[in-house]
């Protein structure tokens, strides 16, 4: 009786280990990989690391579906990537289209859905990139935050946004803007996973200055981007001047307040010495008249910076309005008059939805 006790209890012990061994191993997307991590575990399973670089040529270069067409790569190798990698794909299931602008919606494995919008400019194309499925900041003024946060995207979904939209248009995507849904440093690890392989010269080969972070102001994140090895851009979603008014309309502002995130650009500038872009959307009576653009130029004087002043793209949902052309036009004037480096952003697809902020991940919305 007591023997038969035991057999049980040691089957069930051991049915309860595999069980949780099954659970974890999971079969990771091969996209989620960088080179360098591919060279580990080339060398983990006792094998040249160089294969890591053949494997990066099959799925960047040749763009390969499977495993089995890496005719270069021997057979062990293959049925052992096959056992611990997909290849996956990324479901497009809307496309939109307007004046040199295309939108995509994305449904994901677990059926969330992001956003990303193609811009056709005269020099390449450009894609805006989602980091997140739904954003946690909660800007005001701000469709896409409208859902919270559900979940981070990998390396492997934002790099998948830009194959797929390739392989649809057939053509090479020259930029990136990763200024979709979500906030990129509350996804900091897999942003820089996604960069590091996108701007690889045997993986995307985004050259790194073309290639643009924009934060809602994530100090610490600011900070430990400014020590990576890579010269990609960042832009600053200013929108205010002012802690009051900032506190208002971006709650981030409160946790790390216009003094803090100036001196992480400050700090960010010396480390880099690397331009940052200041992006403030006018807002019709919020943030812009004429003590607002002046308190705007105070802030920023002396900082190597540029100014994109955004035209704000009006939702239903929300109550913001957009400032009027000449309100637009005097605010430019004044900042250029000081000398600023400023822009208006030029216009794309606000009559699909596909300009900045008016992006969504809401089923009810598609
Ligand atoms: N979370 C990041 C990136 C996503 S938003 C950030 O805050 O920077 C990309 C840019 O679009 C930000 O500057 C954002 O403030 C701006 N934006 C948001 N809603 C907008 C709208 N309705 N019209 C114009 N720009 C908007």
């Amino acid at each position: 009786m007591l023997i038969k006790y035991i057999c049980v209890k040691y089957i069930y012990l051991f049915l309860t280990i595999w069980y949780n061994f099954i659970g974890c191993y999971k079969v990771e997307s091969i996209y989620n990989k960088s080179l360098g991590d591919l060279e580990k575990y080339f060398e983990n399973i006792k094998e040249k690391k160089y294969k890591a670089t053949q494997i990066f040529e099959w799925l960047y270069e040749k763009r390969v579906s499977s495993f089995d067409e890496m005719s270069n790569v021997k057979k062990s190798v293959i049925e052992k990537l096959k056992q611990d990698f997909i290849i996956d794909k990324l479901n497009v299931i809307k496309e939109e289209k307007d004046v040199e602008v295309n939108k995509y919606l994305f449904e994901l494995e677990d059926k969330t859905l992001v956003e990303s919008v193609l811009m056709m400019h005269d020099y390449g194309k450009s894609l805006c990139v989602s980091s997140q499925v739904g954003c946690n900041m909660g800007c005001k003024f701000c469709e896409s935050g409208r859902l919270k946060k559900i979940r981070n995207l990998s390396p492997s979904e934002m790099l998948l946004q830009i194959m797929t939209i390739e392989e649809k248009i057939n053509t090479r995507i020259s930029h990136i803007v990763i200024m979709g849904i979500g906030e990129p440093f509350d996804n900091y690890d897999n942003i820089v996973k996604f960069i590091e392989i996108i701007n690889n010269p045997k993986g995307l080969q985004i050259g790194a200055r073309h290639i643009t972070v924009s934060t809602c102001g994530i100090v610490p994140k600011i900070l430990e981007f400014a020590k990576l090895p890579y010269q990609v851009n960042l832009a600053i979603s200013l929108h205010a001047a002012t802690n009051s008014l900032r506190d208002k309309i971006m709650p981030i502002n409160k946790v790390y307040n216009l003094d803090m995130l100036m001196d992480a650009v400050k700090k960010y500038i010396n480390e880099t010495n690397r331009r940052v872009t200041f992006e403030y959307i006018l807002l019709d009576g919020v943030n812009d008249r004429k003590a607002d653009a002046i308190k705007l130029c105070d802030l920023v004087a002396g900082i190597n910076c540029y100014i994109n002043l955004i035209p704000y793209n009006e939702t239903n949902h929300l109550e913001f309005k957009r400032s009027k052309k000449d309100t637009i036009l005097n605010f430019y004037d004044i900042i250029k008059k000081r000398n600023i480096n400023v822009t208006i952003r030029r216009e794309f697809g606000s009559k699909i939805s596909a300009a900045c902020g008016q992006l969504r991940s809401k089923k009810e919305d598609v």
